[in-house]
This record gives C-alpha cells, sequence and structure tokens, in this order.
C-alpha cells in the first residue's frame, strides 16, 4: 500500500516519475524534501556521472517515491512552468555532462546488491541498505 507521504511526494514529482517502471539501475536519495527543480538537477547530475543509467529510484527521507527515467529527467521542464528553460536549449542533447559543479558519489552494499548514489557526500547521511545497514563509499 502507497502511504499518503508517498502519493504527496509522487503527485509533487510525477514529471520526473514513470508510473510503470519497477526496476532501476540505481538510487537516489534526497535527505529532505526538496523542488521539482532541484530534485531535476540533482536526478540530472546523477544521470550525467553513469551513461549506463536509465532507470533511478527516487528516495526521499526514506521514503521510496517512484522510478524516474534519463528521458524524464532530461525532458526540459514544461512550458507551464517555465522553469530554467535556456535559450538554444538543444544544444545540450551534445553535452550530456553539462553538470560538472555537482560530484557523484557512489555507495554499495557490502552484504548485497544494493547501491546508492549522492550528488553529495555527507559522513553523516551515509545511505543505509535496509537489511545491512551503512553502505560503503565506492568512489
Ligand atoms: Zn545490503
Amino acid at each position: 500500500m502507497m502511504t499518503t507521504m508517498q502519493r504527496r511526494l509522487r503527485n509533487a514529482y510525477s514529471p520526473l516519475l514513470d508510473p510503470s517502471a519497477t526496476a532501476f539501475d540505481a538510487v537516489h536519495h534526497e535527505t529532505g524534501r526538496v523542488s521539482i527543480e532541484q530534485l531535476r538537477r540533482h536526478l540530472r547530475a546523477v544521470y550525467a556521472a553513469d551513461a549506463r543509467l536509465v532507470r533511478v529510484l527516487v528516495r526521499v527521507a526514506d521514503v521510496d517515491v517512484g522510478v524516474s527515467t534519463r528521458a524524464l529527467v532530461e525532458q526540459e521542464a514544461g512550458t507551464a512552468g517555465g522553469i530554467e528553460a535556456p535559450v538554444g536549449a538543444g544544444e545540450r542533447a551534445s553535452q550530456p555532462g553539462d553538470s560538472t559543479r555537482y560530484r557523484i558519489v557512489l555507495f554499495g552494499c557490502q552484504g548485497c546488491a544494493a547501491s546508492a548514489a549522492q550528488v553529495f557526500y555527507d559522513e553523516r547521511r551515509i545511505p543505509m541498505c535496509v537489511e545491512h545497514g551503512p553502505m560503503e563509499l565506492i568512489r
């Protein structure tokens, strides 16, 4: 069952989420609620950091919100909001790694295949494996 919080977050971030996706390649963890623009920027950095990523689970404050896809995240924000739609956005396609301001850190569980990617490394907020506890820093 979906919790109320899960439903709320899912509605808030729905433009970035594919409701039919269940599998994912990595987990992006936001330790607190962020705006959709912030989440989009963070996810773009995550996808830019690893070309193999196609689907990334969005987790906000330990709530699994849903699965984002590279295509949805890389889409320009809709004309409705008009958020940071840069002139000449088409150029972006040739520059997949346009976000060098972020450093992605990857974590992995030593006990299973769970992994997590974070935009910032904060040693007070190490991602946790549900079954095995704190994950190890991979890079
Ligand atoms: Zn584990």
